[in-house]
């Protein structure tokens, strides 16, 4: 029956939970987790100027693991601090080479969970382990969910930390705006500086009322990222209306460090387009 089937599904995913549970701390020892970089495409240059660092999770039996299957599961069990430090440390590290080498620095966003916003030694950490590798503060954006800052609809919680990753030399975007809580007047209170739309925002490839939050933010002087864009028609229509950047598989996929510093090295010998 329907019910016998739903009930399989129900424990094949307990039990692959449990599986990812088991293996995590063998995983972090053993290397297991690498980090991507996906490009983020301004539109104006027609270059790539920034990039998200996304961890990726090579299980030597599962294969590949999605984000979106283990993210969930470390925060559960609060193997998550690990991972992000460990993450950020491996930025870290990357744009230390980058600035021995011959690679243009460009600035790298990471992924914060709530659990390190929660650990008071969190700022000082990462400023200590930034500072350690000798890499700029400012070339480090944290990217915040919506859903992260608004908890209990604190507001002034979420203020504290924006100012505080400010304090710390850091800058701060606003991941995956429009898949929650949306408020556009949120924006004018918190001193974020990029927006980060989600590809919910774009899914049909036509204007919607959420695109003006781009306008919006334009007029506050935040920058705004587009996810997920896939389409051309996504992209006239964010040029159109002014969207700085665009993070999106149209352009570019996350990608290993060294590919990613191929296209990087590649785009800076190009000609600038003129548009
Ligand atoms: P996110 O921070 O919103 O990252 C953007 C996600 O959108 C990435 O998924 C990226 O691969 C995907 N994406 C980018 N362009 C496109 C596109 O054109 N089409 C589609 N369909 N997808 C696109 P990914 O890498 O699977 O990561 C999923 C989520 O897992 C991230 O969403 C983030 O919330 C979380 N995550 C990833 N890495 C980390 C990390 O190091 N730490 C923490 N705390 N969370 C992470
Ligand atoms: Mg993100
Ligand atoms: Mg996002």
């Amino acid at each position: 029956t329907f019910y016998a089937f739903y009930d399989n599904v129900m424990n094949h995913e307990m039990l692959r939970e449990k599986e990812l549970e088991n293996t995590m701390d063998a995983a972090l020892a053993n290397h297991e987790f690498e980090v991507y970089y996906q490009p983020k495409f301004d539109l104006k240059t027609q270059k790539p100027i920034a990039a998200e660092a996304l961890v990726r999770w090579k299980h030597p039996k599962l294969g590949f693991v999605s984000p979106a299957a283990f993210i969930p599961v470390c925060e559960k069990n609060g193997i998550i601090s690990r991972l992000d430090q460990l993450v950020f440390e491996e930025v870290c590290r990357t744009l230390a080479e980058w600035k021995e080498s011959r690679i243009p620095l460009l600035p790298i966003s990471v992924n914060i969970s709530r659990q390190q916003l929660k650990t008071p030694s969190f700022f000082n950490d990462y400023r200590k382990i930034a500072e350690e590798a000798g890499v700029a503060r400012g070339l480090i954006e944290f990217e915040l969910t919506e859903s992260l800052m608004l908890v209990g609809n604190d507001f002034k919680n979420a203020r504290e930390v924006i100012e505080e990753i400010h304090s710390a030399g850091f800058t701060c975007s606003l991941d995956d705006f429009g898949s929650g809580y949306s408020s556009l007047g949120l924006l004018k209170d918190l001193k974020i500086d990029c927006l980060k739309l989600d590809r919910m925002f774009f899914a049909n490839r036509f204007e919607t009322p959420e695109t003006r939050a781009i306008i919006d933010a334009k007029k506050l002087n935040i920058a705004t990222v587009a996810e997920g864009v896939e389409y051309k028609e996504q992209v006239e229509l964010l040029r159109t209306i002014g969207c700085d950047l665009i993070q999106g598989f149209y352009f570019f996929r996350p990608v290993p460090v060294r590919e990613f510093e191929r296209i990087v090295l590649e785009e800076a010998g190009k000609p600038p387009t003129t548009d």
